[in-house]
């Protein structure tokens, strides 16, 4: 889902700012781009063009990871990209329902219907991200099921942003997943603390809604795909995989890592050590 993060809350600011009206019915001017891009109003042909190929490369990544294919099978997934910012809060509106429009956000995914729709920024590359972002939600429900309510918070957003921050190279190709802003990450020790303790009681995370914020959750995920310890490292991957064939999140989460908790948190830190947050001492 699209609550605005830390990573994104600047962007917001500006786009508040600089919402023109768009008063024609923003459906019927929806144009396709790709196989599964629309634009609503009037966003810049290399704004689409960068989401596609950005898109497409993170669809495959996904496909790997997962398996199966979110491009065909059980219904389409669609990514609409609105130029104006009334013309996004309609959308949340007509296709959410009631009440997404009013939380402050410049991207929201439906978790089981496939679509999202994310609000064009001045800022190319936050777009991207967003649009990176909710695409990840998409796919994810397409590949893995919607999970009747289920949802595992922290491990979904912290995917949707970890997989969000990319690097291309000069080829052309992306690279997804990258943990190189560690300002971001890591304000302090106490979070770092509280992600550790949270990773490991599940139940927290499962009763309410938002235990930790976006940076924190992508922290954690980042630190789980980087685990050093074999035995560590293949208990995710399994966890990975349940998630992947419709195991509950928490549930499984608890069944894989409760026993090794304490060496999981231990771990975790150490991964943190070396790939780069700050650790300020208080
Ligand atoms: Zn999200």
């Amino acid at each position: 889902m699209g609550k605005t993060g830390p990573l994104v809350a600047l962007a917001l600011v500006f786009v508040a700012a600089s919402g023109a009206g768009y008063a024609q019915d923003d459906a019927k001017h929806e144009r396709a781009f790709g196989r599964y891009v629309m634009a609503t109003g009037a966003v810049p042909r290399s704004q689409l063009e960068a989401i596609v190929h950005l898109g497409d490369q993170l669809v495959d990544v996904l496909r790997e990871r997962w398996g199966g294919d979110p491009l065909y099978g059980r219904g389409r997934i669609v990514v609409r990209v609105h130029a104006t910012r009334t013309g996004y809060l309609r959308a949340l509106d007509r296709t959410y329902g009631e009440g997404a429009s009013s939380l402050p956000s410049i991207g929201w995914a439906s978790y089981c219907g496939g679509a999202c729709d994310v609000c064009l920024q001045p800022d190319e590359r936050a777009t991207l991200s967003t649009a990176l972002h909710e695409l990840t939600h998409v796919v994810q429900t397409r590949l893995c099921g919607c999970f009747g309510g289920s949802v595992w918070i922290w491990y979904r957003e912290g995917l949707a942003v970890a997989l969000s921050q990319y690097t291309v190279r000069a080829d052309g190709r992306a690279r997804f997943g990258v943990l190189d802003r560690p300002v971001e990450i890591q304000r302090s020790r106490a979070a770092a603390q509280r992600v550790a303790e949270i990773g490991y009681d599940p139940v927290a995370s499962v009763r309410r809604m938002w235990p930790l914020d976006y940076v924190e959750a992508y922290a954690l995920v980042g630190a789980m795909s980087r685990l050093r310890e074999p035995d560590l490292a293949a208990r995710w991957a399994e966890f990975e995989k349940a998630v992947s064939e419709g195991a509950h999140e928490g549930m499984t989460f608890v069944r894989i890592f409760r026993p090794h908790r304490l060496r999981l948190a231990a771990a975790i830190r150490r991964v943190w050590a070396v790939d780069g947050p700050p650790r300020r001492r208080p």
